[in-house]
């Protein structure tokens, strides 16, 4: 382990938000479901904050930074159905600071899931009425200079969270989990997570470099093309590394990432994901999301259906969050 690193990270100021560690829990009737001879969730669903999920790690390190900038207002954006923004609106709400998400495309008609709770913890909404999803980061420069021409100090987190500080909070992930696997005496094989933005994988992968861990983490990406997706998570992890005065190692043939699971597109159910969703409730009482978690899982089926072996060591499943999607009408494939 790179002790020295994990010295750095840990002395970066972080606000509390998360309750740590999150669960590690075995899965053995969703393992026999799916043809594996041991699985385990961890459970980042259960972060015990704001309705849970991955975000949460990396907006400890943020919240802690635009505190420390005295931002009076965090801005934010990404699709109205976004975890990252409903994790950022609970987290401004939390700390006594106002929130402004940006959103593209337009109003929905009707407003459920997590706009609604978004709506809820206080976060001021706005729009940008273009479908193009890279859309929000103009509106969310737009939205930090007229709070600046207001006079209030604005501190602006990129789209999904993806950016150097929010990435180490992942690292502190994989580290969590290998001291949960080391008091257990268990030698998991592989990682397996689902890509967005791609910060929670870069995480993941330098902090597993960080700690010489003897597993492999992979993505499934279910928003960006795969080589693309390799791309943008090297680059995150670079550049976390150079935060903590570290170099890594890591290369584009390590970023392990699936692709073919994305569907018609981003937040649009696949009924492979569909069936991943209803496996894991029927057999463990866990809910995956449509959007992501559900279409990671798939891969992750779909690997083992192939013959996926790892010398029969545990597998962990990454459980990132996104359970409210389930709460709004698109929820379910209509392939
Ligand atoms: C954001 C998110 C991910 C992916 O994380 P990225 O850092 O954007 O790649 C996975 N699962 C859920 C539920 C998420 O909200």
């Amino acid at each position: 382990m790179n002790a020295e690193a994990f010295a750095r990270l840990d002395a970066l100021p972080r606000q509390p938000l998360a309750v740590l560690p999150t669960p590690l829990t075995e899965a053995p009737k969703l393992a026999s479901a799916i043809g594996v001879p041991e699985l385990w969730l961890k459970r980042d669903e259960l972060i015990g904050f704001g309705f849970g999920g991955n975000k949460v790690r990396g907006l400890e390190f943020l919240l802690a930074d635009a505190q420390a900038n005295h931002a009076e207002v965090l801005v934010t954006g990404a699709g109205p159905q976004s975890n990252h923004v409903r994790a950022t609106a609970a987290a401004a709400a939390h700390c006594g600071l106002d929130a402004v998400a940006v959103y593209w495309g337009r109003e929905p008609a009707s407003v459920q899931g997590n706009l609604r709770l978004t709506r809820m913890l206080g976060a001021q909404t706005r729009f940008t009425n273009n479908d193009d999803r890279d859309s929000v980061d103009g509106g969310i420069d737009e939205a930090v200079l007229a709070l600046a021409r207001a006079g209030r100090r604005a501190y602006a987190i990129p789209r999904g969270g993806a950016c150097a500080l929010g990435v180490l909070g992942h690292v502190l992930a994989a580290r969590e989990l290998y001291l949960q696997c080391d008091a257990r005496g268990l030698r998991p094989g592989r990682i397996v997570l689902a890509v967005g933005s791609g910060g929670t994988l870069a995480g993941w992968l330098l902090g597993t470099e960080l700690l010489g861990a003897p597993w492999k983490v992979e993505g499934v990406t279910v928003s960006r093309p795969a080589p693309e997706a390799r791309a943008r998570v090297l680059a995150l992890a670079t550049e976390a590394a150079a935060l903590i005065g570290v170099g890594t190692t890591l290369s584009e043939t390590d970023v392990v990432i699936h692709g073919g699971f994305i569907g018609a597109g981003y937040g649009v159910p696949t009924r492979a994901g569909d069936a991943a969703i209803t496996v894991a409730a029927r057999t463990e009482g866990v809910f995956f999301d449509p959007t992501y978690t559900g279409k990671a899982f798939a891969a992750l089926a779909a690997l083992a259906a192939d013959g996926l072996r790892d010398d029969g060591r545990p597998l962990v499943f990454v459980h990132t969050g996104g359970e409210p999607a389930l709460f709004t009408d698109h929820a379910r494939s209509s392939e």
